[in-house]
């Protein structure tokens, strides 16, 4: 089920089975000068019907949302086999409830995702990437911040550490100076004058608020060398650390310089190295736990301090999952966020698809056990 069943230029949508790879279909449209923006880092692996059911983003998401925001409709296999369609591919319905985007996001709960009708818009004619380095981890946020308050919407903004630097520099040509301590790579998209409108008002404000250096790649291939060595960050950490945990926290974007602080206060009140990299421009910059050696004390040491990450963020207006779902990994911490009667109302969603619990038991809230409260 990996089929590209139909590219509709007319329509502006796509239909696919949902074993398809994203890379391919990116691939694809882009060929034909359409474009899909849903870019999880993962995309030469993971699926369609993968994004979907997680409600997948990517740095794109700043700009252009997520997967939810281009699910049209689907075919979907109900647990007891039967097959049912839902939305389709109109680019608006108002007809009861809206299954679609229930299933989007489930996680393979409620049922299987066999066939998927996607919105395309129009590949953008213009691209450039600027990188900004950055006096500190809260100034970084703070620009981030200043950016979106003052209007201006670049495709991609992602936050990178010194460490996600140093490693980013085996695959980036030339390589980044690596002496800051955070830097933000940024690309900003549209017609030509947008482009340099954009870039004027980025670059500027950087300067304004006293960055250390900007820099506004002409290249296109140094360009592409940055965003895909960013493609890579999470592999490249495997490179050199025994285990990685990536937390997928999401603030509003005026707390993300709050977020910064407070993810390094858990860091040191915990004893645990936690770094930050990701889409600061949605609010999602993934704070990730790094092992350079795994013992069972750290472990317990890192399960506390994603407790209190998780909590703090909570507090600052965030939510635990912007982007990756809750799975096993998250479901203990689910009541934090949504309350016992939320939930309640969610299993009895999953006992209406489901009666038998045979769809990913356990995934979403801890089958048989409790939330944390
Ligand atoms: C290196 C790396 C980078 C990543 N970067 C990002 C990122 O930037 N943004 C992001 O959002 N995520 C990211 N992820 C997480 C993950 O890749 C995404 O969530 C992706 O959308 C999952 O798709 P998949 O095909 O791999 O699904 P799987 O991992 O196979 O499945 C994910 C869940 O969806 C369910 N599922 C899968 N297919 C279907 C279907 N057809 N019908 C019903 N349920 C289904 C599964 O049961 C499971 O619960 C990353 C992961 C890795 C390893």
């Amino acid at each position: 089920m990996n089929q590209i069943l139909e590219i509709d230029q007319r329509n502006m949508t796509a239909t696919v089975e949902a074993g398809l790879v994203l890379s391919r279909f990116h691939r694809t449209v882009e060929k034909m000068g359409l474009f899909y923006p849903p870019d999880p880092q993962s995309m030469s692996v993971c699926t369609l019907g993968g994004n979907v059911a997680t409600r997948a983003g990517g740095p794109r998401g700043v700009k252009y949302g997520t997967t939810g925001n281009y699910v049209l409709g689907m075919e979907i296999v109900l647990p007891d086999g039967t097959v049912i369609n839902s939305g389709g591919k109109f680019v608006k319905q108002s007809v009861g409830y809206d299954i679609t985007h229930l299933m989007t996001g489930s996680e393979g709960t409620l049922g299987v995702i066999t066939r998927i009708n996607v919105r395309l818009i129009a590949l953008p004619p213009e691209h450039r990437t600027i990188v900004v380095t950055c006096e500190s981890p809260e100034q970084a946020a703070e620009i981030v911040a200043e950016i979106i308050a003052r209007g201006t919407v670049p495709a991609m903004l992602e936050y990178l550490s010194q460490g996600a630097v140093g490693l980013m520099n085996n695959m980036i040509s030339p390589p980044l100076a690596g002496d800051a301590d955070a830097y933000l790579l940024i690309e900003v998209d549209g017609n030509r004058s947008q482009v340099d409108y954009d870039t004027a008002v980025i670059s500027g404000l950087c300067k304004e608020m006293k960055s250390r250096d900007v820099r506004v790649i002409e290249d296109e291939r140094e360009a592409a060398s940055y965003w895909r060595a960013r493609s890579n960050l999470y592999p490249l950490m495997l490179t050199i650390m025994e285990r990685v945990i990536s937390e997928d926290l999401t603030v509003p974007r005026s707390m993300l310089p709050e977020m910064v602080r407070m993810v390094q206060e858990v860091s040191a009140s915990t004893g645990v190295g936690i770094g930050l990299g990701g889409h600061a421009g949605d609010g999602n910059i993934h704070p990730t736990i790094l092992h350079f050696q795994t013992s069972p004390e750290l472990d317990e040491k890192s399960q506390v301090a994603i407790g209190e990450l998780l909590k703090k963020g909570l507090e600052l207006g965030g939510t635990i999952s912007g982007e990756h779902g809750i799975g096993i990994h998250k479901s203990e911490f689910l009541a934090w966020e949504l309350g016992e009667v939320q939930i309640e109302l969610m299993k009895r969603i999953k006992q209406a698809f489901d009666p038998l619990n045979i769809m990913n038991p356990g995934k979403i809230w801890p089958e048989g056990g409790e939330c944390r409260c």
